[in-house]
């Protein structure tokens, strides 16, 4: 868990709309308030097409914002601001991808891959520097000095997420959006990825946003998870705190798709099963964006869109079923 409560990400009604065409909008994330505290993992997680890789990308930079703010370390990510002072601002972030292949050069070797950064940066006085501490990272993720003159697809795809890890290790970051890193992988070699995150983190004091489309993988990793629905935030708390209460029946539905270990409660657990599909982000339903596919839909859930509220000390949930004054 992490052990302090100095925020290091503050995102603040942050939007990222993508025009379709003259007249419409896909609203990939329509206005998520959270804050990212130092040395935790916040796993953010929903079904594909939520908007949790856009967060990661708009938050990181990558995407402009179309409103709302993210700051990182007092400063606001997205401002306009000299080429050197961006480049500073991005080296603190980095992102680690969900398939290690498409992200890495084919016709680069390791050694160009995970030096890159570094060039950039201009973090090597010499050519020796730039190799020593090459081969540093790849012993750091379990990889050895050999390694370095090889290509990516000489490599499984675990070691290649090895790779990507080093790559974004390599400018020395403090924050790392992964990015469903390990929904590519071998359930076998899952483990291993998340197990040497951890290590990383506890190393280096390292912050994560962990995407995942499962509540399932991000359990393990997280002190925190938020889960999204069609760009909207719905529920935020401490991972046991969600997993033993959820309270937004988005969440409980998500929850109860997830096998458990013991038959005996299998059997008799209640599921909860949504039907229907996702709406478009293009045309939201009004109000409430959950109200086509909720088992508890009422009548102002199609009137009025339910604020995002602290219904228990660090348990946020946005749902007319606790407390909406509207
Ligand atoms: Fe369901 Fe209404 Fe709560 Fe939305 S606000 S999740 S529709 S009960």
């Amino acid at each position: 868990m992490a052990n302090t409560k100095e925020k290091l990400l503050e995102i603040k009604d942050l939007r990222r709309h993508f025009k379709v065409d003259r007249k419409n909008e896909l609203k990939a994330v329509n206005g998520i308030t959270f804050d990212i505290f130092k040395g935790e993992t916040f796993g953010l997680v929903g079904e594909s097409g939520c908007g949790k890789s856009t967060a990661g990308r708009t938050i990181m930079g990558l995407y402009q914002a179309s409103g709302g703010e993210v700051v990182f370390k007092g400063a606001s990510v997205h401002a306009k601001r000299s080429k050197k002072e961006q480049r500073d601002i991005h080296r603190r972030m980095q992102m680690i991808f969900q398939d290690p292949y498409a992200s890495l050069n084919p016709r680069m070797t390791v050694k160009d891959i995970i030096a890159e950064g570094i060039d950039i940066h201009g973090l090597a006085k010499t050519k020796k520097e730039r190799e020593d501490r090459v081969i540093e990272l790849l012993e750091t993720v379990g990889l050895n000095a050999d390694h370095r003159n090889r290509y990516p697809h000489e490599f499984s795809g675990g070691q290649r997420q090895r790779i990507g890890i080093a790559r974004a290790l390599a400018v020395d970051p403090d924050f790392i959006v992964a990015d469903e890193p390990i929904s590519a992988l071998d359930v076998s070699i899952q483990a291993q990825v998340v197990n040497l995150m951890k290590r990383l983190q506890k190393e280096r004091g390292l912050t994560y946003l962990f995407i995942a489309h499962d509540l399932s993988m991000v359990k393990h990793i997280s002190d925190r998870v938020g889960v999204m629905y069609l760009g909207n935030m719905v529920e935020i708390a401490t991972s046991d705190g969600l997993y033993q209460e959820p309270l937004h029946p988005y969440t409980q539905a998500l929850l109860s798709a997830i096998p458990v270990a013991d038959p005996g409660y299998e059997r008799s657990r209640e599921r909860v099963i949504l039907e229907g599909d996702v709406p478009s982000p293009i045309n939201p339903p009004s109000g409430c964006p959950f109200r086509t596919r909720c088992p508890m839909a009422m009548e102002i859930c199609s009137k009025a869109q339910p604020e995002f509220i602290e219904h228990q000390p660090d348990h946020w949930v946005a749902c007319h079923l606790y407390g909406n004054k509207n």
